[in-house]
């Protein structure tokens, strides 16, 4: 029996990077994996030696053609913040004062729109989105 199979999920990327040399504007082509690669460095045929910015992470954002939900790519993915990564970022916005139940579902909230595993990232999207907030009440409340 022939089957039809939908939406079938890539298994392997090829990602290549197109580099230019400043010096000489020589381009140059690196796989994600050289990017990646603890101290890879292109050495020009001018003579310079490059350094790329590392990429930590790509991240493909599927379009959902099935019955559209609030966060349909989420829930079909089930990703859910990793709890050691929670208490990461819960740690350090406790330093700023604040309590973890009433950052978590800011924190979640930032996770699942960026799908972010950098603490640094999450803490200062958190942040930003809890300003966000204050602003909004700020404006919201009459002043007295
Ligand atoms: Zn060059």
């Amino acid at each position: 029996m022939a089957r039809k199979i939908k939406n079938l999920k890539h298994k392997k990327t090829d990602i290549h990077l197109q580099y230019n040399c400043p010096e000489c504007f020589s381009e140059h082509w690196l796989s994600l994996q050289e990017n990646q690669t603890d101290g890879f460095l292109i050495v020009c045929e001018c003579g310079t030696s490059i350094r790329t910015k590392k990429i930590k992470h790509i991240i493909f954002d599927y379009e959902e053609q099935d019955k559209p939900q609030n966060n349909p790519t989420i829930e079909s993915l089930g990703e859910t913040i990793p709890k050691d990564l929670e208490k990461s970022c819960c740690d350090i916005l406790s330093n700023y004062g604040y309590k973890k139940n009433e950052v978590k579902s800011f924190l979640h909230k930032v996770f699942t729109d960026h799908l972010s595993f950098d603490v640094k990232f999450l803490v200062k999207e958190t942040l930003k989105v809890i300003g966000e907030k204050d602003v909004e009440q700020s404006k919201a409340v009459p002043v007295q």
